[in-house]
């Protein structure tokens, strides 16, 4: 059921707690860009931190890479993003706005009583902002194009990347060299990547400038398959280790008509959203051996690789391929709870509280410091304690406002731990660890807080 009402508490919460912003705001925005705040920008790098280390760190068969945005015209002709990656689009005849035509088409066959023996044709849908004509689809191609060079006329193109992908084919063999990798292995990337997009609603899910986790992992031809499943299942399996409802998760395969104009097999986790059901957030993709006999072709140089028993051919390519801002936003989704009022506090005129059940390994803030009073010595020991774990565990220092209220402001941004020192800290040298999902409350002696937080991340 599309619950557009909870996207907008996301949206209002990430803008209201220094999560995301929308761009360049004051000059009225840019449509499709969003900047990460304070909280936004940690919450994003624990996720990115989390999937290096899974598929880099924590591997000997994967290693990291770090390849350049902009890259020679001749790249994405190999690639064949020039001739393929397109999308069709539909332009309103009247307010002349611009729709996916595949996306309009999927929103119909989503409404209650389509009936599948009876598909609809794209002409029969109307805009669906003013109800005019909609024209023939064209298709538009994502790639966005700049110019090198400081004198009109001996400018160079170059292009953005579509896909992060593309700088791990070109480096391929530089890294295979250099590593003394002998397949299978992968390399690893995270980066920008840039597209033209069309429709560009649903907040952080649809930009023109986002952020890919890509993990390329080069195979024998004759163990695609089987390296294939592996990296399905590694990937559901990421997701759900960090604390993601598995029953808000599906793998969809790719029909042969969807299929990117590389792909031999394609599969999407899909995330079930709260505005539109079932959405892409990762994909794993057999790429065959396309990527690189096309760059072998364009460029002239030999990627044919020779095993062991002197068997030569062009690797397969089995890609795992998540969005850094989908998952930010489909982690955010999921955490996000509305409960009834339990801070305890009598003063506050609110129905329901809001606590974000991040795992700790994403929460932004891990543990925050809430001295009872801003006095000495309270503060005093507040801030011994915030600089004695700081190294290890991001800390939030806060000390306005009843205890209560700072309780639901760290509720709200998911932070795990919150410590107070309060009056009988100074006689029993304890402080009070609260917990956010159970709000479990226990005295722990300053001696061993230390050792009690770190154990618990
Ligand atoms: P869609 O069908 O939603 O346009 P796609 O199939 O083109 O996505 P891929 O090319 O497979 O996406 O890209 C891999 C991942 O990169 C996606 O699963 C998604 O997480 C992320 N991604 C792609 N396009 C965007 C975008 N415009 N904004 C944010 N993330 C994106």
């Amino acid at each position: 059921m599309a619950d557009q009402n909870l996207m907008e508490k996301i949206i209002s919460l990430c803008k209201r707690r220094g999560f995301v912003f929308p761009g360049s705001e004051i000059y009225g925005g840019l449509s499709a860009s969003y900047d990460y705040g304070p909280l936004g920008v940690e919450l994003k790098n624990n996720i990115k931190k989390a999937w290096w280390k899974a598929m880099v760190q924590k591997r000997n068969d994967v290693v990291g890479l770090d390849s350049t945005i902009l890259t020679p015209k001749i790249v994405w002709e190999a690639s064949g993003h020039l001739q393929s990656f397109h999308d069709p689009l539909v332009e309103c005849k009247v307010c002349h706005h611009r729709f996916r035509a595949d996306h309009l088409l999927e929103a119909k066959q989503a409404e209650p009583g389509y009936i599948k023996e009876k598909p609809i044709e794209l002409n029969e849908i109307p805009c669906p902002d003013c109800g005019g004509a909609l024209s023939e689809p064209k298709n538009f191609n994502l790639l966005m194009k700049t110019e090198l060079g400081a004198v009109d006329g001996q400018k160079e193109d170059a292009y953005l990347r579509g896909e992060t992908c593309q700088g791990i084919y070109l480096d391929y063999l530089s890294v295979k060299d250099a590593m003394r990798q002998k397949l299978p292995f992968g390399i690893a990337q995270v980066g920008k990547a840039f597209r033209n997009e069309i429709t560009t609603k649903n907040f952080i899910f649809r930009m023109r400038e986002f952020e890919q986790m890509e993990m390329q992992f080069f195979v024998d031809p004759k163990d695609a398959e089987k390296h294939f499943n592996y990296w399905k299942e590694q990937r559901w399996n990421w997701y759900l280790s960090l604390g993601m409802t598995e029953k808000n998760l599906r793998f969809r395969q790719h029909a042969t008509d969807e299929r990117a104009h590389y792909a031999k097999d394609a599969w999407d986790i899909e995330y079930n959203t709260p505005w539109g059901g079932w959405k892409e957030m990762a994909g794993v993709h057999n790429r065959g051996d396309w990527d690189l006999s096309r760059h072998g072709k364009y460029s002239g140089i030999d990627t044919t690789y020779t095993d062991l028993e002197g068997e030569k051919y062009v690797p397969y390519i089995v890609e795992t391929s998540d969005g850094a801002d989908r998952a930010t936003l489909m982690f955010l989704i999921d955490a996000f709870a509305e409960v009834e009022t339990r801070s305890g506090d009598e003063n506050a005129k609110h129905e329901k509280e809001l606590v974000l059940r991040l795992h700790k390994d994403l929460a932004p803030i891990k543990v925050a410091i809430l001295p009872l009073s801003k006095k000495e010595p309270l503060q005093k020991i507040a801030k011994e304690i915030q600089s004695s774990i700081w190294n290890e565990l991001m800390t939030q220092y806060d000390e306005t406002g009843s205890i209560g209220k700072r309780y639901r402001r760290q509720d709200e941004i998911g932070t795990p731990f919150c410590v107070t020192v309060d009056f009988d800290s100074l006689e029993d040298k304890k402080v009070t660890v609260r917990e956010r999902d159970s709000m479990k409350q226990e005295r722990v002696a300053m001696a061993d807080l230390r050792k009690y937080l770190l154990e618990k991340f």
